[in-house]
């Protein structure tokens, strides 16, 4: 910055915006791009897979998240470089759109990269490598869809479906449940699921969590669970049959605004108003009382006074319910949301067969239970947290564990909504992308041009997955990739993947590995076009730091 001045004396100032700028180009721009986006994939890889690592992350404000899904490390990783950011995006669209595969998408991106890396360094032009790693994706995008099979499960029948979930995760912390987590998830996605029209709404899932108690006592309510209790302790219960009035409007006697002149100078006065507030809202209970309620949930709060009073009028009520949960409430017994006290009428009552309130342990803590709705479709999963690390016992491994578990869950519930809308799957364990790899190389053959060696490149790429999942499970990558992919080829089997587990046999069919088609093929064609425009980045115009 410098002060200059005119020619009659006036002062400016000259911003020399362009130094201010540090300017990357050409190779140097894709091979600093390359650096940043495979910095993160590296973060990620060593999480691949049921062996993966976990990362503990620690926000600004202290608290400790641990955790081996891709989306969430990184969107907890605070990135500031660009490129980096994009393999965030691109983790996330994964997420978005599928549910699962948020770390191979990354780990996929990570290896596309370091393969084209080299061929910029042999002097192929970045289009060239693009162009042929879209050839690329195209085939192994059709080849997926080749050795995909139909996964066939009904209504009747949710043990398939079962053991996809568990598949899912099994890579998580939470494997230790997987078996009744996979069978929640699934008879959770069934009760919402419209299986005529393959669609599913995961909205009517609430997913809810309470630290204490044990894993493996998470349970799927069929209705929906509120962290709330009955406003007053006397209050029963248990209410069967419960007509429910669903309130967004204030539940108590009028306040005086201070807007206007209230004098109370007398003991008498004072008496007046304290009737005339009493009657008003004896008013507002009677009429509650008189379109049938027995239950009434508000969003708003009441003062001690009222609930003392709905206490003695027999009206149970629950009050500071989230707008959220009273949606979902609303949806699950039939009823309707009542904006205006005056609006309240027998017809938007919400009906429950049973509401009960449950207490835990020896805690104060008491959620209640909105079961037998009238409109079964909306779903709890609640679940109950334990700690799965003695070092953590002692701090806030409950809370964390919940967290992790919400996330795993989020990931199974993913797998069988993709499943119920489109029912192909291909095997697990590397082996998908290990058959991709050798149908692209030979693919590669065919094409005169340059663009072969992107292709082979890219099929070189694809071994990332298996090599990943090997190493983390403690084997030689390069060899037990080597045999796997010779066997492929010998027995002319695309199941052939990696054994992480030890279980015998690497055919992932026999293991019950598999991932969604749809899934699979999202990750390649995400992770192709993130690639295709990081390489397309010639020039990176930047403020310089100081
Ligand atoms: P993502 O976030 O990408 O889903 P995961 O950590 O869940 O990452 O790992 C998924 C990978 O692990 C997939 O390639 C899947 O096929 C593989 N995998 C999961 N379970 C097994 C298993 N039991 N044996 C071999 N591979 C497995």
């Amino acid at each position: 910055m410098a002060l200059a001045f005119d020619e009659f004396g006036r002062p400016f100032i000259i911003l020399r915006e362009q130094e201010k700028k540090s300017r990357l180009r050409g190779l140097d721009a894709q091979k600093s791009n390359i650096a940043s986006a495979k910095a993160v994939a590296r973060i990620l890889r060593t999480s691949l897979g049921p062996k993966g690592m976990d990362k503990m992350l620690q926000s600004p404000d202290g608290d400790v998240t641990i955790t081996n899904d891709g989306a969430t490390i990184l969107e907890q990783m605070d990135v500031d470089n660009q490129i980096a950011k994009l393999m965030v995006e691109l983790s996330r669209s994964q997420d978005y759109e599928i549910g699962d595969g948020t770390t191979g998408v990354v780990v996929m991106a990570g290896a596309l990269l370091e393969q084209a890396e080299k061929l910029l360094e042999r002097g192929i032009h970045p289009i060239r490598v693009a162009e042929g790693y879209e050839m690329a994706s195209r085939i192994a995008f059709d080849h997926l869809e080749r050795i995909s099979t139909k996964f066939e499960f009904s209504a009747d029948n949710i043990e398939p479906l079962v053991r996809t979930c568990m598949t899912t995760l099994s890579s998580k912390i939470v494997n230790r449940c997987k078996r009744a987590l996979a069978e929640i998830a699934v008879k959770a996605v069934l009760a919402v699921a419209d299986l005529e029209r393959k669609d599913v709404n995961l909205d009517l899932i609430k997913v809810e969590g309470k630290v204490g108690g044990k894993l493996e006592d998470t349970e799927l309510i069929y209705g929906i669970v509120v962290d709330k209790d009955m406003s007053h302790p006397q209050m029963p219960k248990r209410i069967e049959d419960a007509k429910i009035a669903i309130l967004t409007c204030p539940f108590e006697p009028p306040k005086p605004k201070t807007k206007h002149k209230v004098d109370i100078d007398t003991v008498e006065k004072f008496q007046t108003l304290r009737e005339q507030e009493q009657k008003y809202f004896d008013e507002m209970v009677q009429k509650c009382k008189d379109v049938g309620a027995t239950l009434v949930i508000c969003q708003w709060g009441f003062d001690d006074e009222a609930n003392h009073l709905l206490m003695h009028r027999n009206l149970p009520a629950v009050r500071w319910v989230g707008g959220v949960e009273l949606e979902l409430i609303a949806i699950a017994t039939g009823g309707r949301i009542v904006p205006r006290f005056q609006e309240l009428s027998p017809e938007k009552l919400g009906k429950a067969g049973l509401v009960r309130e449950k207490s835990f342990g020896t805690t104060k803590d008491r959620m209640l239970y909105i079961e037998k709705c009238a409109n079964s479709r909306a779903v709890t999963i609640f679940i109950r947290g334990d700690s799965f690390n003695e070092t953590i016992r002692c701090g806030t491994g409950n809370k964390m564990m919940i967290e992790e578990t919400k996330r795993s869950l989020h990931d199974a519930l993913c797998v069988a909504r993709n499943l119920i809308r489109n029912n192909s799957i291909v095997y697990g364990g590397g082996s998908a992308e290990i058959a991709c790899s050798i149908a692209v190389e030979t693919a590669a053959d065919r094409h005169p041009g340059v663009e072969q060696y992107a292709i082979r490149s890219f099929a070189d790429a694809l071994d990332a997955v298996p090599l990943a999942l090997a190493e983390n499970s403690g084997l030689s990558p390069i060899d037990t990739l080597t045999a796997v992919k010779a066997q492929q080829v010998k027995d002319n089997n695309p199941h052939c993947g990696i054994d992480c587990n030890d279980v015998g046999t690497n055919d992932m069919k026999e293991q019950n590995v598999f991932e969604t088609l749809i899934g699979k093929q999202q990750q390649i064609l995400l992770a192709t076009q993130v690639v295709k425009m990081i390489l397309k980045i010639d020039d990176v115009i930047s403020p310089s730091e100081y």
